[in-house]
């Protein structure tokens, strides 16, 4: 069972908790919208994918793109979560420059995925459970420019109508790093799946953060009887788009509601947002002003049925997701969990670690891919499925390591040779002169003259043998590294009557 790590804050009047709660907005991997035919995608000029439908020209009628309702299938199935046969959309209504229609179709009360869960892992790799309340369709808006002329606000409708997934999850976070953390697996989990991009500076994956502060121990009288009451009152942080920005929010929006229940006010609920410039949240529009959205069913779409036999066929066809990747890595590899998980969180690297690992010493390609290969891919800014040294030629180093031919200092010399583009591991061992000295006979002499010359050291280790060392670095030093140190030790060892 996964334990909670709870973040507290020290007030005035004694400890606080925090409890976090997360609505995520993931854009659907979508050529089309979900109810036009217009194209979606970045870099297209303003209003230049708007289909009659996206612009709400009267009479026009939406059509559900089977493409999207799918993808929203595929990740409840992802998410563990109960889908639903039957859901149904329903008309959100409120007046906003950049909503054409007046209203947004989204769905209410019968969501087409229901509930779920996430694994998560925490940074010190323990886990805990995030579970999922819903996963919603609905369309996007267009977007406000302000800034392209000083007397006019100017409309771009090209991401009208696009699909969106929102899925919500229960108040199960307990600090800024949970709530991040949960961020990032859904957000691998996203990819995985193929269902959104998850490019959240793009604003494809933003997330509403809920915010609320309690006394210790009143969350797991929640999590035991579901009554909200337990709880503090919340305030939601709209669209916060990094990692950082959400963990920033949360501890600057936690402490605010602290310093306001110590000093004996209390928290209106209400919508705030978060400005990365101040690391502060501001208020944006209070429960008291909330919308009445007139939530009713949308009389343009009929509810949605699901074929079972369709929802059968979509997980069938699941890839492998990044659980059971870790879980699969660790017992056929003998892998960490660390070692696996941070080779599952990209699928790509996941696949090259394979590709390199086949019939090699597992835990030695783990840690040139997520070390040495890692570092330089990073620095370069270079996908790992581009990298200029192929999975091959990393089994190939391995294996001179393995096998005795180069140690491993020597080994990074020839890694970053490898990176230079001077040639596969053998070429460059062979044309560089690095085979590792095994052959007994040039050691010994090597040895032998060393001892000779340092009576003294020599007495020493017959004295504590941990001396050794100095020998072997002495050996290291004349063979510019090269010498084998299982062969050394074990002639030093001899010669000195260890
Ligand atoms: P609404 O319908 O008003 O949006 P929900 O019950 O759907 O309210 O909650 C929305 C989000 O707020 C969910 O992600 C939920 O986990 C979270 N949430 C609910 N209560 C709290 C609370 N006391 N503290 C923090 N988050 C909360
Ligand atoms: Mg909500």
């Amino acid at each position: 069972m996964s334990e909670t790590q709870t973040k507290v804050i020290q007030g005035r009047t004694g400890p606080w908790e925090m409890v976090l709660g997360l609505e995520v907005h993931a854009q659907v991997a979508s050529n089309a919208k979900l109810f036009s035919g217009a194209a979606v995608g970045a870099g297209a000029a303003p209003n230049a994918q708007v289909s009659l439908v996206d612009a709400a020209m009267p009479g026009m009628l939406p059509v559900i793109n089977r493409h999207c309702v799918e993808q929203a299938i595929k990740t409840g199935l992802g998410l563990k979560a109960q889908i639903n046969e039957w859901s149904r959309f329903d008309r959100k209504n409120y007046f906003y420059p950049d909503l054409p229609q007046g209203y947004q179709i989204s769905q209410f009360k019968d969501p087409i995925v229901g509930e779920g869960e996430v694994i998560v892992e925490r940074d010190d790799g323990s886990i805990f459970t995030v579970r999922i309340e819903r996963l919603h369709l609905e369309q996007d808006a267009g977007k406000l420019l302000h800034d392209q002329d000083p007397n006019a606000t100017f409309v771009d409708l090209n991401r009208s109508g696009t699909a969106l997934m929102e899925i919500v999850s229960r108040p199960d976070m307990r600090s800024p790093e949970e709530a991040a953390a949960y961020v990032k697996k859904l957000r691998t989990i996203l990819i995985y799946l193929g269902t959104c991009d998850g490019d959240m500076e793009k604003g494809n994956l933003r997330a509403d953060v809920n915010v609320s502060v309690c006394r210790p121990g009143d969350y797991e009288k929640f999590r035991a009887t579901g009554d909200f009451s337990h709880l503090g009152t919340r305030c939601e942080i709209k669209n916060v788009n990094s990692f950082r920005f959400i963990q920033q929010a949360i501890e600057f929006e936690a402490r605010r509601q602290i310093e306001i229940l110590e000093d004996g006010g209390k928290i209106d609920q209400e919508t705030r947002l978060f400005d990365p410039n101040k690391g502060e949240t501001r208020s944006m529009r209070s429960k008291e002003d909330a919308m009445d959205y007139r939530y009713f069913p949308e009389p343009d779409l009929l509810p949605l049925t699901l074929d079972p036999a369709w929802i059968k066929r979509i997980e069938a066809e699941l890839p492998e997701l990044p659980d059971a990747k870790k879980a699969r890595l660790q017992s056929q590899y003998g892998l960490t969990a660390y070692d696996a998980g941070v080779l599952i969180i990209e699928q790509a690297r996941a696949d090259f670690y394979e590709a390199a690992a086949k019939g090699r010493d597992a835990k030695l390609v783990a840690n040139w891919v997520t070390n040495d290969l890692a570092a330089r891919l990073t620095a370069g800014g270079i996908d790992i499925q581009d990298s200029p040294i192929p999975p091959a030629a990393i089994a190939e180093l391995v294996q001179l390591i393995e096998e005795g031919v180069i140690s491993s200092k020597i080994a990074k010399d020839v890694f970053e040779r490898m990176w230079n583009g001077e040639g596969a591991a053998s070429e460059i061992v062979e044309k560089q002169g690095l085979k590792q000295v095994s052959d007994t006979g040039a050691l010994e002499s090597i040895i032998d003259a060393l001892i000779a010359a340092n009576p003294g050291q020599a007495a020493a280790v017959k004295e504590k043998p941990q001396a050794i060392g100095w020998f072997v670095g002495q050996v290291m030093k004349e063979t510019g590294g090269k010498a084998n140190p299982g062969v050394i030790n074990q002639l030093l060892k001899s010669k000195l009557g260890l």
